[in-house]
C-alpha cells in the first residue's frame, strides 16, 4: 500500500480542506469557509467543433466589458491534463509558459486574462485535472472520506465545484469566468462539464450562464458557410444535460443570418443570443465587436445581474479603452525588431514578447514588424547579414545548448553596432557571456548550462537550485523585487524610482565571483536583488540602448500600461530607424505612455 502523503501536492495552497463530508449523503459539494450563495454569479466558456477558437479571448474581452460595468470578476481556467501546471510542457507544443506573481507555472491564456484586465491573477485562478487528483488521492490517502468508495461524482466534481467556489468566496467576485480547455467530447474534460453543470443546478435559476463557442466552416469549394459541425458540437454539449444560453459563431467571415437561424433553431437558443465573432486583425478590437453585439447587457439581463452595473464608471472605463484603440493601426512610423530565438516557428511559445511589442508600439504609434530569426544558424560569420534589416533586437528566454552560440553573435553584433538590443533571462545570460568572452577577455566564459565542464562559468546555475533534483516547479520563479541603482537607464526608464518588481523563471545567474571583472570593463548592473547577490539588469552606458534582465518584462506588459523595457527598446529602434527626425528618446518615451511612479 502506498505511503500515507504519496499524492501529496507540494503545494499545500492547492489541498481543499473538505469540512462537511457526510459519508450517507448523495449530495457531496463542500462549500469554503465565508461562500456568500447568490453573490457570485458563473459564466462557462466551453468550445465545441475544435480546440484553438480563442475561448480565453472571448472569455476575456467579455470580463473586460463586466469589469468596466463596475464589476468585479475573476478568471478561471481548467485544464484537462494531469500535470500539475504548465511549467514542464513543452512550448513547442503548448504555447508559452505564463508566470504569475505568486511564482504559478500556467497555460498562456492567463496571460490574456491579465493583460484584458489589467490585473495580476494567482494560482487560484488556475487548475489543471492533474491539481484536483492530486488533491483528491491526498486526502483519500488522509482518511479524508470516511470509508467512501471515491468517485467522479460526487467527489471528484464536488473537487472542482469547491475550486470554482474558494475563488469566489476569496475575491468577492459578481461575476467569475470558468474557462474549460479543450473541446466538448474530450474525455479529460467531461468532468468538468459535469461538475458546471451541477453547480448551476446547486446555485439555482440565473446563477449560470453556459457559453459556447463554434466554429462555421466555408469549404473554399463551396464558398458557402456550413454549419452541421457547429450544430453536432452544440448537440454534444446538450447530450451532456447542458442547455447552452449563448453561442458565439467564430468564422473567418461575418457569419450570414440564415447559418445563425440554422443553429437557433437546432439548439434551443434564442436567434438574438446566437453572436458572430469574426476573425480579427487584434485582439484589442474584440470588446467592442462583443459590445456593439450587445452580447454584455445580455448576460447581465441572463444573470439578473444588472442592478450592480455601474454606468458611469462604465463610461469612463470605456472611454480610455477607446483612447488605446483609436490608436490601432494609426501608426504613422515603422520598425523591425528582431526576435532571435529557437522557438521561432511556432509563435505562440513567444506570445508575451509579441504583445508587449505591440503595446509599446500602439503606444508610440509605430507599426513594430517582428522578424524572427532562427539562431542555431547564426554564426559571427553571417550575423551581419541577418541583422541588417532590424532596427533593434530582443534575445528572448529560452534552455538548452541550442542556438546559443547564434545568441553570443547577434549580443555581440548590437554591442557593436549600436544596435538596440534587449536580453530577456536567457538573453541577459547570453548578453554577459559575450562581454566577458569580448571585452575582459575570458574566452573561456560560458554557462554551465550549455558546458557544465567551462573554466569560465560565469553562468552557474543558483546555489539554492544545487540542491534540487528533477524538473518540475523548481526554478526560481514568480515575482521579485529589484533594487535599481540610481541614475541608470533602468532606474530613469522605470521613472526614476529605487525598486520594481518582475517575474522571473530560471535556475542560472550571474555567478557572483564575475562581478567585479564585468563591473570594471563598463558592464552596469543596475538592477540588483535586495539582500542577495543576484544580478538582475544589465546595461552598457555606452550603448544607445543596450539592457537586459534576468526576469521576463514581457509578463506583466499590459496594454494600458505598456512596459517600459519594450517602450525603451522600440523607441531607440525608431531613432535609429528615423535619424533625421527629433523622436522621444527612450526615457522621454517611457515617461510619455507607462504608468510611472513620479
Ligand atoms: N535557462 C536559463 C535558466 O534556467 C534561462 C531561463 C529562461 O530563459 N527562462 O536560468
Amino acid at each position: 500500500m502506498a505511503k500515507k502523503g504519496t499524492f501529496m501536492s507540494k503545494d499545500k495552497d492547492l489541498l481543499a480542506s473538505v469540512s462537511d463530508i457526510s459519508t450517507e449523503s448523495e449530495f457531496f459539494s463542500p462549500i469554503p469557509a465565508g461562500y456568500k450563495k447568490g453573490k457570485t454569479r458563473y459564466c462557462f466558456v466551453l468550445g465545441t467543433v475544435m480546440s484553438g477558437l480563442g475561448k480565453g479571448i472571448f472569455s476575456s474581452c467579455l470580463a473586460l466589458l463586466m469589469q468596466d460595468k463596475g464589476l468585479k470578476v475573476a478568471p478561471i481556467k481548467l485544464e484537462g491534463y494531469l500535470n500539475i501546471d504548465s511549467g514542464t510542457l513543452n512550448p513547442f507544443r503548448h504555447g508559452e509558459v505564463f508566470v504569475l506573481d505568486d511564482g504559478m507555472e500556467c497555460d498562456m491564456d492567463l496571460g490574456t486574462y491579465e493583460r484584458m484586465l489589467d490585473m495580476d491573477l494567482t494560482r487560484a485562478n488556475f487548475a489543471t485535472s492533474g491539481q484536483i487528483f492530486s488533491s483528491i488521492l491526498h486526502k483519500e490517502r488522509h482518511g479524508d472520506y470516511l470509508g467512501r468508495d471515491v468517485q467522479m461524482i460526487p467527489h471528484v466534481t464536488g473537487e472542482v465545484k469547491l475550486k470554482l467556489r474558494r475563488l469566489a468566496a476569496e475575491t468577492d467576485a459578481d461575476i467569475v469566468f470558468v474557462e474549460i480547455g479543450g473541446t466538448v467530447g474530450d474525455l479529460e474534460n467531461a468532468y468538468y462539464i459535469e461538475a458546471m453543470r451541477e453547480l448551476a443546478y446547486e446555485e439555482g435559476p440565473n446563477s449560470c450562464c453556459f457559453m459556447a463557442l463554434t466554429y462555421i466552416l466555408e469549404p473554399k469549394t463551396l464558398g458557402e458557410q456550413k454549419s452541421k459541425a457547429a450544430q453536432l458540437g452544440i448537440k454534444q454539449l446538450m447530450q451532456l444535460g447542458v442547455q447552452p444560453d449563448i453561442i458565439a459563431c467564430r468564422a473567418a467571415n461575418p457569419v450570414s443570418e440564415k447559418v445563425r437561424q440554422k443553429i437557433s433553431v437546432y439548439s434551443n437558443v434564442p436567434f438574438e443570443r446566437i453572436f458572430d465573432m469574426p476573425d480579427s486583425a487584434s485582439i484589442y478590437m474584440i470588446p467592442a465587436m462583443l459590445r456593439d453585439a450587445g452580447l454584455d447587457f445580455k448576460v447581465a439581463r441572463l444573470l439578473k445581474i444588472d442592478d450592480r452595473i455601474d454606468l458611469r464608471h462604465e463610461r469612463k472605463a470605456w472611454a480610455r479603452w477607446c483612447d488605446f484603440t483609436d490608436k490601432i493601426g494609426s501608426a504613422n512610423h515603422q520598425v523591425t525588431i528582431g526576435i532571435t530565438g529557437k522557438y521561432t516557428s511556432v509563435r505562440d511559445s513567444y506570445a508575451s514578447i509579441i504583445n508587449a511589442l505591440e503595446h509599446a508600439g500602439i503606444a508610440l504609434t509605430s507599426e513594430t514588424e517582428i522578424k524572427w530569426i532562427e539562431t542555431t544558424t547564426i554564426t559571427d560569420g553571417n550575423v551581419a547579414d541577418n541583422l541588417k534589416d532590424v532596427d533593434g533586437i530582443i534575445v528572448p528566454g529560452g534552455f538548452g545548448t541550442r542556438g546559443a552560440e547564434g545568441k553570443i553573435a547577434c549580443a555581440k553584433y548590437a554591442r557593436e553596432n549600436n544596435l538596440p538590443f534587449l536580453g530577456l533571462c536567457f538573453g541577459f545570460q547570453m548578453a554577459v557571456i559575450e562581454f566577458a568572452r569580448n571585452v575582459c577577455g575570458l574566452t573561456e566564459a560560458n554557462s554551465t548550462e550549455i558546458d557544465p565542464d567551462c573554466t569560465g562559468p560565469v553562468i552557474d546555475i543558483l546555489p539554492e537550485q544545487k540542491k534540487i533534483e528533477g524538473l518540475g516547479g523548481n526554478m526560481r520563479l514568480g515575482g521579485r523585487d529589484i533594487e535599481l541603482k540610481a541614475r541608470t537607464l533602468a532606474w530613469k526608464l522605470f521613472g526614476k524610482t529605487d525598486s520594481v518588481r518582475m517575474r522571473f523563471r530560471h535556475r542560472y545567474e550571474v555567478d557572483p565571483r564575475y562581478i567585479e571583472v564585468l563591473e570594471k570593463a563598463g558592464l552596469v548592473f543596475s538592477g540588483k536583488a535586495p539582500n542577495q547577490p543576484i544580478m538582475q539588469i544589465l546595461e552598457l552606458p555606452s550603448h544607445p540602448f543596450f539592457i537586459g534582465t534576468q526576469a521576463h518584462p514581457c509578463l506583466t506588459s499590459r496594454p494600458l500600461n505598456p512596459q517600459p523595457m519594450f517602450v525603451g527598446l522600440v523607441a531607440a529602434a525608431m531613432q535609429r530607424h528615423y535619424p533625421d527626425e527629433k523622436l522621444p528618446d527612450p526615457v522621454q518615451a517611457s515617461r510619455k505612455v507607462c504608468r510611472q511612479t513620479d
